[in-house]
């Protein structure tokens, strides 16, 4: 049974649809102050918890978050960790798998919950999926078995389902169900009760400190292939002053053009000490280099498998493995193996 005691929740308001209301006289949408949110969450008070808030001034559109934004929050809550039970991060949608994973790898050995959820339709809205998000966040966040937190990691919590972070990518723009996880069962779903899938919750390393990366590399690049992608558009990417990594969204299982010129270009980019990895266009499913003559080429030369992993994922994992070290041999270790559950192993 989970237990659901007295216990401290920090809400952590970054920005995005959900934090906006309805101005009484112009109609238009403006961001609340969060220190209203019990005005305009009455609900909250039957929880009994202890809710505190901190919101971002001004608040962002989440096409605004950035490295600086997730060291700030990453920041919060380690000056919070030891008087909060749990943690929500209200943030835009947009980019909140890109924020979710990011804070999955900061936040090494993290044994409470970090919640991010946010609505498709402003809190002051009257069909608004705000309340009910935040509502059953606040309930997973606070959620303990055994005196321990039942999701001891970052999720983002949307409509129904908890997804890890490192798992999701946000696929609709219209639907309430804005998210999917693609290659990882949900941690939850809520229904008449919230139903914890315990068996795919990460446990592990709930016993050693809190260590919080707070530096991260940017300088990468997503390049997305396509075909008819030129020769003069792969060479001038590879080519770009600073790139330390190129994230390469493959076809299907991690398949890429053969001809002579692209794989050239990746080799002449590996030998220059730039990181390559191979994460795949599609949702579901996982690169599988050498399967195809198409992506054996590219396992030889010496791109990374991604496997499964989301590119979300990809781009904040490098972010933050190029930032601890500049070793690519040690790089590429951990780009190989699970870190926060990113990939199946
Ligand atoms: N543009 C908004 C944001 O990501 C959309 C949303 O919140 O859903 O901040």
């Amino acid at each position: 049974m989970v237990e659901n005691r007295k216990t401290s929740i920090l809400v952590i308001y970054t920005g995005g649809t959900i934090g906006m209301v309805q101005d009484q006289e112009t109609g238009a949408l403006k961001p609340f102050r969060f220190d209203n949110i019990l005005q305009e969450v009455p609900e909250l008070k039957k929880f009994g918890f202890n809710l505190s808030s901190y919101a971002f001034n001004p608040p962002l559109d989440s096409s605004n978050i950035n490295p600086e934004a997730w060291v700030r929050i990453a920041a919060i809550i380690e000056q919070n960790y030891d008087n909060f039970n749990g943690f929500i991060v209200l943030h835009g949608t947009d980019t909140m798998a890109y924020s979710a994973s990011a804070l999955s790898f900061m936040l090494e050995n993290l044994a409470k919950p970090v919640i991010f959820t946010g609505s498709q339709l402003p809190i002051g809205s009257l069909r608004t999926d705000a309340k009910e998000n935040l509502i059953s966040s606040l309930e997973i966040a606070a959620a303990l078995k055994g005196g321990e937190p039942v999701v001891p990691e970052v999720g983002i919590f949307f409509e129904n389902r908890l997804y890890r972070g490192t798992r999701t990518t946000k696929n609709n723009t219209e639907d309430f169900n804005a998210f999917v996880s693609g290659n990882y069962p949900a941690l939850a779903e809520s229904g008449v009760h919230i139903r914890y899938n315990y068996s795919a919750i990460r446990y592990d390393n709930k016993k050693l400190p809190l260590i919080v990366h707070k530096e991260l590399n940017s300088n990468l690049i997503i390049l997305k292939l396509f075909p008819g992608i030129s020769r003069n558009m792969v060479e001038s990417v590879f080519q770009l002053q600073g790139l330390r990594a190129v994230i390469m969204e493959t076809f299907g299982a991690g398949n890429a053009p053969d001809q002579e010129w692209f794989i050239t270009c990746v080799k002449e980019a590996l030998g220059r000490g730039i990181l390559i990895m191979n994460v795949t266009q599609c949702n579901t499913g996982s690169v599988e280099m050498g399967l195809y003559e198409t992506s054996r080429l590219l396992s030889e030369a010496g791109v990374i498998g991604g496997r499964d992993i989301t590119t979300e994922a990809a781009v904040t994992k490098l972010m933050y493995l190029t930032a601890v070290s500049n070793d690519n041999n040690w790089i590429a270790k951990h780009l190989a193996i699970s870190l926060r559950g990113e990939m199946t192993d």
